[in-house]
């Protein structure tokens, strides 16, 4: 038997069954009338801001990078949550403009930008974070000929990586940012072109349980901003100090200390330098706002015994939850937590292992886990299914259409 991962607080059992927000799985499932089915907890997500509200210091705003769930019921109640959004593109925009978002609270980072995307996004107001030197001059050409003041801010490629990190975006040679050491030089060249200067972008890394190894990125990452901002001979307005809060997935993962990080924090920002005494700070989280308040539920359609080993075969599959799968950036496949929803909390009967309904091996939601006995009929939850699940998963792979989404607001 291979352990499960730890299932996250916020869900309880309701007549033997999984209830979200309350409400038992087969319920929602009868409400949406399918499976597979998303549902995200508008309550946990709440939840979730406010302690980060608690736990850090007030001076620093909260972003959400909306490309862990851009479902729109998630981003437009997202919007009366945080102080701004992170895009990574064109076709984000226009999701978080159809939302209802305010554009002047949107940044755009990410590699790549094309003329029609800078164009919008300089036309709506939308700040840029500049992954290039070239993807600068484009900008500032491009809000020349449409007459605009092009909002800028410039993404940092620092000296150093995120300690710990899942996936490292920082350190090195990247596609992402400009290089510490050419960043001065264009600051300098930005502000006399006569831009809105919003200061730097300085983003490491993502999915981190380690606060000693987040305390120390930011102090690492707010001494960069300082010097930088001393070397181009300007005040910061801004800065984004990236992210990289980890939720637990596998077995033995143990949640953030977020206390120690807002404690690291505080402290930092007391002891600020001149240069930064008026700068504008902010983190901006993806998954760590919502991963943990989404269940992907999926029905089991066959129950079959093969070699000895019971095989649980559902409706869903990696084409709605690539990353349970083991396929989206992990080295070594380890289980989700997930659980028989319709009989949560009963004992452990027998060894199973759940998979999807495509044509792959890789399709496997949970390998050789520790289950009450479940027959055809039964529902599979598949937790920490918030983040990165509907949006980045291969919906098209074997054409069994999309799961739906539905983003639940009833007490807790
Ligand atoms: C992906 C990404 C995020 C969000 O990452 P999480 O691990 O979900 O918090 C934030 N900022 C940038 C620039 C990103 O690329």
């Amino acid at each position: 038997m291979k352990p499960l991962g730890p299932i996250p607080p916020g869900f309880t059992a309701v007549d033997g069954e999984l209830a979200i927000a309350g409400r038992t799985a087969s319920d929602l499932v009868a409400e949406a009338g399918q499976t597979p089915l998303f549902v995200y907890d508008a309550g946990l997500i709440t939840a979730r801001v406010e302690a980060l509200r608690a736990a850090l210091p007030e001076r620093l705003g909260l972003h959400y990078a909306m490309k862990a769930n851009p479902f729109a019921p998630v981003l437009r109640h997202m919007a009366g949550l945080v102080d701004g959004f992170d895009i990574a593109s064109g076709g984000e925009l226009v999701l978080a403009e159809a939302a209802g978002l305010d554009p002047a609270q949107i940044s755009f980072a990410g590699p790549g930008k094309r003329d029609a995307e800078l164009e919008v996004a300089i036309t709506r107001g939308v700040t840029l974070n500049l992954e290039s030197l070239r993807e600068a001059e484009r900008a500032l050409a491009i809000g020349e000929r449409l007459g605009r003041t092009p909002r800028l801010a410039i993404r940092v490629n620092p000296d150093f990586d995120l300690k710990g990190s899942g996936m490292k975006m920082g350190g090195g040679a990247k596609q992402f940012g400009i290089d510490a050491a050419q960043v001065p030089a264009l600051a300098g060249r930005l502000i006399a072109a006569g831009c809105e200067w919003r200061g730097f972008h300085i983003y490491v890394g993502s999915q981190t349980l380690d606060a000693a190894s987040i305390a120390e990125t930011q102090a690492a990452t707010i001494a960069l901003a300082a010097r930088l901002a001393e070397e181009s001979g300007a005040a910061l307005p801004a800065c984004n100090l990236g992210g990289g809060f980890g939720i637990p997935y596998f077995p033995g993962d143990v949640p953030l200390d977020l206390a120690a990080v807002g404690q690291a924090l505080a402290d930092q920002m007391v002891a600020l330098p001149a240069v930064l005494a008026e700068t504008a700070f902010c983190v901006e989280l993806g998954r760590y706002l919502v991963g943990e308040a989404g269940v992907y539920l999926t029905r089991i359609v066959d129950r079959k015994v093969s070699h000895g080993e019971v095989f649980l075969v559902t409706d869903g599959g990696l084409h709605h939850q690539l990353a349970a799968s083991g396929n989206f950036g992990t080295v070594i496949r380890r289980n989700y937590p997930s659980a028989i929803a319709n009989r949560f909390g009963a004992p452990v009967e027998e060894v199973a292992s759940v998979v999807g309904c495509l044509c792959t091996p890789l399709d496997r939601l949970a390998d050789k886990g520790g289950f009450p006995r479940a027959d055809e009929g039964d529902l599979v939850a598949v937790f920490c299914a918030g983040a990165y699940g509907a949006s980045a998963s291969p919906v098209h792979f074997l054409g069994h259409g999309a799961a739906a989404e539905w983003l639940i607001n009833t007490s807790h």
